[in-house]
Order: structure tokens, then sequence, then C-alpha cells
């Protein structure tokens, strides 16, 4: 697979330039793995969000919403396994420091690490010592400690009446939202009218302490994530979970990913609770290709018997047609909004040659772009022209997200609009004031331009903007 490096630099330096992705605390010096969103990264990434919420809460009857808090009780993460086994096994380069994933290192000797012990991990990374080939990824020195587990839990001290962390006051941030999903599942059906099967979704913040966190917002230590629990009883499991694959994957065509940049990765080793696990992996070329954008998980009943076991509170679900009592089983969609973020930027990115000149554009889909509509009268000094332009961008923005500017010439403004992937640019001209009260509209890939009345904009964005 080639890897398309300088596309990751030219990616990463547009975001910070247009203010899409800065990377957190810059003034004093960064903190890894932590990233803030600026307009249009906020723009872009509350759209992303919004497609998701429409597609697996606002058209569908069996699945309803949840925003549960970040900290939750912490034998939450005793029940669900993640105190005792939520860790990455990591190695460290004595010379320079540099911390690796070791399962990421015998990954690109095409051992598979995946759900293995230390011990196997540690005896293949010797295998590879004695032959010779394991060099520290960042200097090439041989002196490397050995593989030791790293917990990716992120603790805190919140509500305690001491600063010291000890394991007995220690409250952890939540490492994936679906913790609060199963602690809110006996609350959400008594409250609501839901019968199994219907699922609850819900998008926030989770933190890991990611042992590396260099892709840029591929992976970083404090993310969102948007997830969906599917409560079932088993026999509806096979079926449910057929149809929540084919949903996820048709939202990606339909939002613009090409088939062939997608595909299914199949978990040979799985979770002991689990009967089947499936990923969408989007091909990120400057990443060295296919990557974890989604985990679609079929995850029997251990989240709900665990909790009930742990708190003591029966979660188990009556039929009433059938006279059954069972715990329900689970399926899960899981997915990082800031992941897809990267993935929707990168499949958008397009240098164009035009006039002799590169034109930078993101032809992202148009429900997605973080600014819809700008609006330029083509001369800055001609109070006509400037008068006519903000009126209808103060009419168009109590619809859409749009931008005025006046700023330097029209093919400049058209460029900065390119770079943000605004579909559509609206120029106020002499023709508009002293003949027939029309604009002309350029379309950002195409970049043809339509003659258009004032009165009918409403009209032709309403239909070009669906
Ligand atoms: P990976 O193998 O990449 O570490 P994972 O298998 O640990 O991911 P899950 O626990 O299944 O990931 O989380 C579900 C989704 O959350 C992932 O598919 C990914 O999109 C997102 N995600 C997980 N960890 C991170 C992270 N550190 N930064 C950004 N997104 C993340």
């Amino acid at each position: 697979m080639k890897k398309e490096s300088n596309k990751i630099e030219k990616i990463v330096s547009l975001c910070k330039r247009r203010g899409f992705v800065f990377p957190s605390s810059e003034i004093y010096g960064g903190l890894g793995g932590i990233y803030d969103y600026g307009h249009y990264g906020t723009l872009l990434k509350n759209n992303i969000r919004d497609a998701w919420w429409r597609h697996m809460v606002q058209l569908r009857d069996d699945v309803v919403g949840l925003d549960s808090a970040i900290f939750m009780h912490p034998t939450t993460w005793k029940a669900s396994g993640h105190i005792d086994s939520f860790d990455d096994p990591q190695i460290d380069c004595r010379k320079c420091k540099n911390r690796m994933r070791a399962d990421h290192i015998l990954e690109s000797f095409e051992i598979s690490a995946d759900k293995t012990s230390l011990e196997f991990i540690n005896t293949e990374l010797n295998k590879l010592k004695e032959s010779g080939k394991l060099k520290c990824e960042s200097c090439g020195s041989k002196d490397l400690t050995e593989a030791k587990r790293f917990s990716l839990m992120v603790k805190s001290n919140l509500g305690s009446p001491t600063d010291e962390l000890k394991e007995e006051n220690v409250v952890y941030l939540r490492p994936e939202t679906c913790g609060g999903i199963y602690l809110e599942y006996k609350n959400t059906l008594d409250s609501t009218r839901m019968k199994l099967p219907f699922g609850i979704a819900q998008i926030g913040k989770a933190f890991r302490n990611e042992i590396v966190a260099r892709q840029f917002v591929f992976r970083t230590r404090e993310f969102e994530q948007m997830e969906l629990q599917y409560f079932l009883h088993p026999s509806q499991m096979k079926e449910k979970y057929e149809m929540w694959r084919n949903l996820r994957w048709q939202w990606y065509l339909e939002y613009g990913i090409d088939k062939a940049d997608i595909h299914w990765y199949k978990h040979e080793k799985l979770a002991h609770y689990a009967t089947d696990a499936y990923d969408i992996e989007y091909n990120f070329k400057f990443l060295d290709g296919f990557k974890e954008i989604e985990g679609i998980h079929a995850r029997g009943d251990w989240d709900l018997s665990q909790h009930s076991k742990f708190s003591g509170i029966d979660l188990s679900y009556f039929d009433e047609v059938k006279k059954e009592k069972f715990i329900p089983h689970i399926m899960e969609t899981s997915v990082g909004l800031n992941r897809l973020f990267l993935m929707f930027i990168d499949k958008a990115y397009e240098e164009e040659e035009v006039d002799g000149e590169t034109r930078t554009v993101l032809k992202l889909d148009k429900r997605l772009a973080p600014i819809k509509i700008a609006i330029f009268p083509l001369l800055k000094n001609k109070p006509d022209l400037v008068k006519k332009a903000k009126e209808i961008y103060d009419n168009l923005k109590q619809s859409y997200m749009c931008e005025f500017d006046d700023n330097g010439n029209i093919g400049k403004r058209y460029r900065r609009q390119d770079e943000i992937g605004t579909p559509y640019c609206v120029t106020v001209d002499f023709e508009t004031i002293e003949k027939d009260s029309s604009v002309t509209v350029r379309d950002r890939d195409s970049m043809k331009q339509d003659r258009v009345k004032i009165d009918e904009l409403g009209k032709y964005f309403g239909e070009n903007l669906k």
C-alpha cells in the first residue's frame, strides 16, 4: 500500500490555517493527543453528528436518545471488566524513551496480537529481537524493554475529600459511552413505551490514556463516540445484526464514501461474551491503509448480566405476550466522531489545476459542509452592491449557515470558500442593481455559474441543499 504521507501534512496544515482543528494548549507547548475544534471544525463535526443522529434516532421508531454523565459510579467499570483488563501492551525504547504499542509492532510483521496474552506478545517480540528485526520506530535502537500492560483508564479524584489518588477514592472518566446506556437501560424502559427490540443511542466524550496518539485526530486521548446499544431477545440477534450492518454500510455510501474505500473486517478472535464482531474499516492511505472506523458487535447478555450481578438490581426483561423473562442481548454499533471527521476530510480533499493555479477544494457532501452559502458584493467600495449583498446574507442566514465576504478579488474569495467546502457562492454585481435583480450562483464542484433571481434564491437552495 502506497503511503500518501504528505497528504496528512496538507490536511493538518489546512485544518490549522482555516480554523478546523488546533492542537490543544498550544501556547503552553501543547498536550499530546488532545485537540480543539475551531469554527469550521465545530460546524463540520456537528453536521456529521447530526447526520448520524438523524439516521439512528430521528428516522427510527425503535431508538431513543440519551445523554448520560461522563463520570459514573466506579463499580460500573469493575462490572464491565475495564478496571481489570482495559489495557494495551506497551514497550519503551531505553535510548530515546519512545513509547510504542507492542501489538501494533507485531502486526507490522503480520503477527496477529489481537486479544492475545502478554506472554504470547513477549515470546513473539523475543523472536524478532533474536533475529535482529526489532528496532525502535523512532531512533532505530535495538535496546527495547519487555512489553508490559498499560491501563487505558483515566483517573480523577472528583468528589473525593482528599486530593490523593488512592484506589478507594478514584473516579474514572468513561473510556466509552455505552456504560451510561447500560446503567440507564431500566430507567429508559420504565419511562418510555419501548418494547424489545429497541435501541438507545448516545453521543458524547470518552477518554483513553492511549500509549501512542500521533495520528492527528485519528487516535486521541479525549474523543467523541456515537454509540447505539440495541436490546433484543437472543432469537432476534441474527436478523437484527444483519439489518444494522447493512444500515450502517449504506450510511457511508449515502454521505459520499466510495465502496472501494471501505471494507468489513471480521474479528476471528472474539471476546468471551461476543457471538459476532465486524468493523467497518476506511482506507486511510496516509496511515498505511485500512483502519477501523466503526465496530458493529453482537455482545450477548454480558453487559446487563454483569450490571445486574454487581448492582443487585434485576435488569431482566419480561415479555408480556410470551410470558418469558430473560436478560436482553445487545447488538452495538460504535463509531468515533473525530475519526469520521478525518475520513470525510480525507475523502473530500482535492487539489485541481485551474487556469495554471492549484485550487484546494473540500468536496464534502453538501449536508456536511460547514458553510452552505457565501455571499459577496462584487466590489467592496460600491455601497449599493454591499447593501444588496448584506440584505441577501441577512435573509439566507435565517435558514442556512452563511458567510459574508467582501475582502479581495472574487477569485480569491472563491478559493477561500473552496478550501472550507462551501457548496455555493452568491455574487451581487452591477446587473443585479441596474438590470434584473438577479445574482450569480457559483457551484463549488463544477465551478459553473447560474443566474438566479433574488426572489428565487430560497427555492433554488431549498432544492439544491436538501
Ligand atoms: P482501536 O483498535 O483503533 O484502538 P478500539 O477497537 O479500541 O479502536 P472501540 O473500543 O471499539 O475501539 O471504540 C469504538 C470506536 O471509537 C472506534 O471504532 C473508533 O472510531 C473510536 N475510537 C476508539 N478509540 C479512539 C481514540 N483513541 N481516538 C479516536 N477515536 C477512537
